[in-house]
């Protein structure tokens, strides 16, 4: 299968080689002739999977093939995304795409000032990128115009529903043309997705190409037992294998992320932190600040992880396990994208048993223990139906997209519109096998039903701190 037998203009095709896409990824072959016939579309694809250029190749295509319009153009496309940062990333994938189309888009979403949305609105673009808060408050301030859209697109609609944003959805769905073409994303069918789906669209061909909540073959887990207390011990010891490689560190909270890159800093690590508390420019200069390599270490909460999209990231390191693990899917997402080899690592203590055995139980997926010589947790972990879990049994109020509505959080101006931002900087250059500690595997965590495979090996053995390079066996 190739692009060109797709049959998209030719200006696409162009753009995509200079891109370096080769072929299409299974979401795109499967997706693609699906929304060029005109149907609605439902597809299963996680973030990694080439699921921006599934819809917007198509959607693209399509516009060109219209006749020009002069003047002031009604939005004929509106694509929703839960966040900030993955709007973003959709409006720079359109630009990649359409760089010679003559077909015009912008993002819109809160955190930032209305001034460059409201000019770009009023001059009139062919697709509009938005998150759902502010773009609802745009329609209360009848700024935009979404009577003519005739393809709307929800991208990660689980999590727009995991967001709170049903309502907003509803509000927006309601003000757009009933006779239209709605594709929807999502990682899962999970039934609210289907609720929705009933609800919004006509007879939607389904396309599903990787198995809901499985994650791409080509990354490795690994799970490293740690006592709480010497996490960031060893996260510097782990990024000291390969102090030029990006990686992505994820962390439960905005707090703690804040203060993993403090003493990252401290200790001679160039980080920066991402998430909902951080103003719009903070969060665009720490990606693109990661992206061209200028710092090595990005500490991100789970929102605002969703959406960056960096080639070939080799690792991401869990700092804390998710409180949900349908986010670890989404987390390692960010490394083995489309095809690349990636390493997910998690660093869990004794109190994460059960947060780890929720994670093998969705991904039905080994997960190797490895201990690492001098870090070995005085606890072992629990992988059993009594496993312990973090106190904070919630997750933390979401932030980035805006909860429920119309919340966005942050300040500050941030790129607006059609400005030019570079893609891709420098950014991951490492190589993911690089200097790996010597260690040695001690099995793995399998499976749902085979309980109890975790390290056996507690008491109250103390480490020796920074005992070198050398893994000690576990003793499962
Ligand atoms: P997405 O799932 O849309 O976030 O895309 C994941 C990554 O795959 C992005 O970096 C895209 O640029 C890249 N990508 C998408 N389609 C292709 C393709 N056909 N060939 C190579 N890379 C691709």
């Amino acid at each position: 299968m190739s692009f060109e037998s797709l049959g998209l203009a030719p200006a696409l095709l162009r753009a995509l080689s200079e891109a370096g896409y080769e072929k299409p990824t299974p979401i795109q072959a499967a997706a693609i002739p699906v929304v060029l016939a005109g149907h609605d579309l439902m597809a299963a694809a996680q973030t990694g999977t080439g699921k921006t250029a599934a819809f917007s190749l198509p959607l693209l295509h399509k516009l060109a093939s219209q006749p020009l319009r002069e003047g002031r153009r009604p939005i004929n496309a509106l694509i929703l995304t839960p966040t900030r940062e993955l709007a973003a990333q959709v409006q720079e994938n359109l630009r990649d795409y359409g760089k010679h189309l003559r077909i015009s888009s912008t993002v819109i979403f809160g955190g930032v000032g209305m001034g460059n949305q409201l000019h770009a609105l009023r001059r009139g673009v062919d697709i509009v990128v938005a998150t759902p808060g502010r773009l609802i408050d745009h329609m209360q301030q009848r700024s935009v115009d979404l009577s003519k859209v005739d393809v709307l697109v929800l991208d990660e609609a689980d999590r727009m529903l995991d967001m709170g944003f049903l309502p907003a959805l509803k509000r927006i769905i309601a003000a757009v043309p009933a006779k239209r073409q709605t594709l929807l994303f999502s990682a899962t069918f999970a039934p609210e997705i289907k609720a929705l789906a009933q609800q919004f669209m006509r007879d939607p061909r389904e396309v599903s190409t990787t198995p809901a909540n499985t994650v791409a073959t080509t990354i490795t887990h690994r799970v490293h037992p740690v006592d709480a207390a010497n996490k960031r011990d060893l996260l510097l010891h782990l990024l000291a294998q390969d102090s030029r490689r990006q990686t992505l560190v994820f962390s439960r909270t905005k707090h703690g992320a804040d203060k993993l890159v403090r003493f990252l800093e401290v200790s001679g690590v160039r980080a920066a932190a991402i998430h909902g508390n951080k103003s719009q420019n903070a969060r665009t200069r720490a990606l693109s600040d990661f992206k061209s390599g200028r710092i090595t270490v990005l500490v991100a909460t789970d929102i605002a992880a969703r959406g960056i999209d960096i080639d070939q990231l080799p690792v991401v390191i869990n700092f804390d396990l998710p409180m949900v693990a349908e986010d670890y899917v989404h987390r390692i997402g960010r490394t083995g994208r489309a095809g690349s080899q990636g390493q997910a690592i998690s660093l869990v203590s004794h109190e994460e048993s059960g947060l780890l055995r929720d994670i093998r139980r969705l991904l039905k997926t080994d997960l190797e223990m490895v201990d690492i010589a001098g870090y070995e947790p005085s606890s072992p972990l629990r992988l059993d139906a009594g496993a312990p879990r973090p106190k904070q049994q919630q997750r933390q109020p979401r932030e980035g997209g805006g909860g429920g509505g119309n919340r966005q959080g942050g300040n500050g101006g941030g790129r607006q519109g059609s400005g030019t931002g570079s893609r891709q900087g420098g950014g991951a250059s490492g190589n993911a096998q690089g200097g790996r500690p010597a260690h040695r595997a001690h099995g793995h965590a399998t499976p749902a039903g085979a309980e109890g495979a975790g390290s056996r090996n507690g008491g109250n053995r103390r480490r020796k701190r920074r005992g070198g390079p050398a893994a000690t066996p576990n003793k499962a």
